[in-house]
């Protein structure tokens, strides 16, 4: 073989084995997203936890500093909400005259002793305050448990607790104990009964919060559905009941007390399908809602949220459950009385706002508590 014999040889097997060679090392083909082409940058470095984009869009920004009718607040806490003295009582009821809300349920989440402490704190306010009630939880196998609770619901009335609330079951019981699976107290007990007969009699509706977002029993990862700041709820893999049990539990519940008014606080966490939740509210009459911290669930389906809250009008109050900033009130207000678009929302979609005619936002700032709660002076 000549030496251009041999060179031409070379180059032939380089041109076989460069394709091979590239196809190896060469970065692969950008993706195509919807005809564009996906590269590589700092975004990609980007965690989710500080994604917050900054918004371009000019649209209507309408600020209400106070509600368009006087409203009544069904969902507030003083305890997880720091409220400790006299001063911050009175802090609240300025800001709520700032904002217009007349009344606020408050849930004290005590008992007994305590609760009498809490009477105390907030009796200067009566006429801007109604204190609800926690129950007893303490030795639930004990066989005079079911007397003592009903006896405990009967004391907290006479004290001045007008309702029963937050209770909460988001899988593991009522009970404030870790318990096995199978000794927990949930809302359909038996042992509960006479409470919620109690209930029933004194006319003190019960607040509950059954369940939790349905994606607190979906994986944290790529496909949660719920922002980083959420994930302090998730129930995935954790030794509770399943979503759809719970459910069931309240149906059960419902059933069995149907002379007891319950309302399921955060659109019994199953906002996030109102049709669903409509065939619940046909089922059951006793059962009514109210909207509290599910301002992202009715703020990404404005359309559909304000005919569910029309249609059952007379089922809903509102409630807020965010703590007592002037800001959290008048979003509140934006998102129910006006149509802005693209709101800025504590999780990652943005609220459109319902546009609630006059007769809706007036049944649910306050015609219904002012119908269902129990007005007897404390
Ligand atoms: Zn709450």
């Amino acid at each position: 073989m000549n030496i251009p014999a041999i060179a031409l040889a070379a180059a032939a097997v380089l041109l076989a084995i460069i394709p091979a060679l590239t196809a190896q090392s060469a970065p692969a083909e950008p993706e195509m997203k919807f005809g564009i082409r996906v590269k590589p940058g700092p975004m990609d470095s980007v965690l989710l936890k500080d994604y917050k984009p900054d918004s371009s869009l000019v649209v209507p920004v309408t600020n209400i500093a106070k509600a368009r009718f006087p409203v009544i607040d069904a969902h507030t806490h003083s305890g997880m909400s720091h409220i400790r003295t006299a001063a911050d009582v009175d802090a609240w009821v300025r800001t709520m005259d700032e904002v217009g809300v007349e009344y606020s349920v408050v849930f004290t989440d005590a008992y007994g002793d305590a609760f009498a402490m809490q009477i105390a704190l907030f009796a200067p306010h009566r006429d801007r305050f109604q204190l609800w009630c926690s129950l007893d939880t303490e030795n639930i196998d004990d066989p005079g448990y079911p007397k003592r609770v009903a006896a405990g619901v009967e004391r907290c009335y006479q004290m001045g607790a007008r309702g029963i609330g937050e209770i909460t079951d988001k899988g593991s019981g009522i009970q404030e104990a870790s318990l096995p699976k199978g000794k927990r107290l949930h809302f359909d007990d038996p042992r509960l009964d006479l409470a919620w007969e109690a209930c029933a009699r004194l006319k003190m509706p019960v607040n509950m919060h059954i369940a939790d977002h349905p994606s607190a029993w979906q994986p944290l990862g790529p496909h949660q559905e719920r922002t980083p700041d959420f994930q302090t709820f998730n129930l995935y893999g954790k030794d509770v009941l399943s979503y759809e049990d719970l459910l069931a539990s309240r149906d059960r519940l419902l059933l069995r007390h149907p002379k007891t008014l319950f309302i399921a606080c955060h659109l019994s966490n199953h906002g996030n399908n109102l049709a669903s939740l409509g065939k619940a509210l046909d089922r059951f009459p006793n059962l009514y809602l109210d909207i509290s911290a599910r301002d992202y669930e009715i703020g990404r389906q404005p359309r559909t949220a304000a005919a569910f809250l029309s249609k059952y009008k007379d089922r809903v109050l509102f409630g807020t459950d965010m703590e007592r900033d002037a800001e959290m009130y008048r979003g509140w207000w934006r998102l129910l009385e006006t149509a802005d678009e693209f709101m800025p929302g504590r999780i990652w979609w943005p609220y459109y706002g319902l546009d609630l005619p006059d007769s809706v936002l007036e049944a649910l700032y306050r015609n219904n508590a002012k119908r269902l709660l129990n007005w007897a002076p404390w």
